[in-house]
């Protein structure tokens, strides 16, 4: 197994509330294998991805649970490892490169930045040349026009499916075994989302490294992934096989999620999920998805349903299943 990740709890603090997020989540990545995590916006997709890495805002804390990543503990690992590992093992694609890139470089600054670090960690001293070749290999890679352009180039000078290919130039190469890639297509024009998708999934088969793909958007996920996880509002609701999962969901939010999903040869608009999702600062006590749920009763709103092994490779929380 190269990441474990078993009941973690993440709460965000404000002046007034603390917002209960992730409620005991786990999941688990292979060697090799591509999981996806699925779900509403806001049911703390990002929050899990960030824990992974320990790179949540100020204000978010891990308050109990376990991550292993490649047999160690990263809860209790020290920051120059934890930053080791970030630069050299995991890279992370987020939703809005410019969060992503440093506004006041050039694109070729970034990625000398990054290269020589992991040049230097080879016992390499790299030259002037031998980093420009580089980074403008790492540009080639990802598919982008006049890459030269690109290299002298600062990222506001760049559209936004260049700014998003960079920065999947980048966290390739700081992933040697786990990519991690979140909502990776979202701020992007309809017309490029499929060609950095299917960029994205070359290059992660061509490296062979592990991936977690976090979408909202369920036809890239059913594409990309092996297995796949559905969380909704910070409880995992089901874990199966990603063909499985779409073809015999088991739990009710993930069969009404996967049915509300628009499709183009449906014959209207479905309804989506009726409700929203719970407050956080006062979350339900049982399933959390009880205020929303056609097949509520009345233990779901006091007893979190435990997760239940209904095959090798399919887990669900429900108590209709208990
Ligand atoms: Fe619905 Fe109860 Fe199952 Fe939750 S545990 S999904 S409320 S039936």
């Amino acid at each position: 197994m190269l990441l474990e990740l078993t009941n973690l709890h993440v709460h965000y603090k404000s002046y007034w509330y603390v917002f209960k997020v992730l409620n005991g989540v786990w999941l688990r990545v292979r060697r090799g294998e591509r999981v996806g995590v699925i779900g509403e916006s806001g049911s703390g997709k990002t929050t899990l991805l960030k824990s992974i890495l320990k790179i949540l805002p100020l204000n978010g804390m891990i308050i109990r649970g376990e991550i292993k990543y490649d047999g160690k503990d990263i809860l209790n690992l020290g920051e120059s490892k934890l930053a080791e590992i970030r630069r050299r093992e995991v890279g992370m694609i987020f939703q809005d490169p410019m969060a992503a890139l440093n506004p006041v470089f050039k694109v070729k600054d970034q990625l000398y930045d990054i290269l020589k670090y992991k040049m230097i960690s080879e016992g390499r001293n790299p030259s002037k040349q031998e980093l420009y070749d580089e980074a403008l290999k790492m540009l080639t890679d990802v598919k982008l026009p006049d890459p030269e352009r690109v290299l002298n180039s600062y990222p506001f000078q760049l559209s936004g499916g260049m700014r998003q290919r960079v920065m999947i130039a980048m966290a390739l190469t700081s992933a040697e075994k786990l990519l991690l890639a979140d909502e990776p297509t979202t701020n992007l024009d309809v017309t490029i989302q499929d060609q950095i998708l299917k960029l994205i999934h070359n290059l992660v088969i061509q490296k062979n490294l592990s991936a977690i793909l976090v979408s909202h958007a369920l036809g890239m996920v059913y594409q990309m992934t092996d297995r796949a996880y559905v969380l909704y509002a910070g409880d995992i609701m089901e874990e199966a096989s990603t063909k499985e999962l779409f073809e015999k969901p088991k739990h009710p939010y993930t069969q009404i999620l996967i049915s509300s999903a628009p499709r183009l040869s449906s014959k209207g608009i479905s309804e989506g999920i009726k409700g929203k999702l719970p407050d956080y600062r006062n979350p339900p006590a049982g399933c959390r998805f009880a205020p929303r749920c056609p097949y509520s009763m009345s233990k779901c709103n006091t007893i979190k349903p435990e997760p239940i092994e209904l095959n090798k490779e399919h887990i669900t929380c429900c108590h209709l299943y208990g």
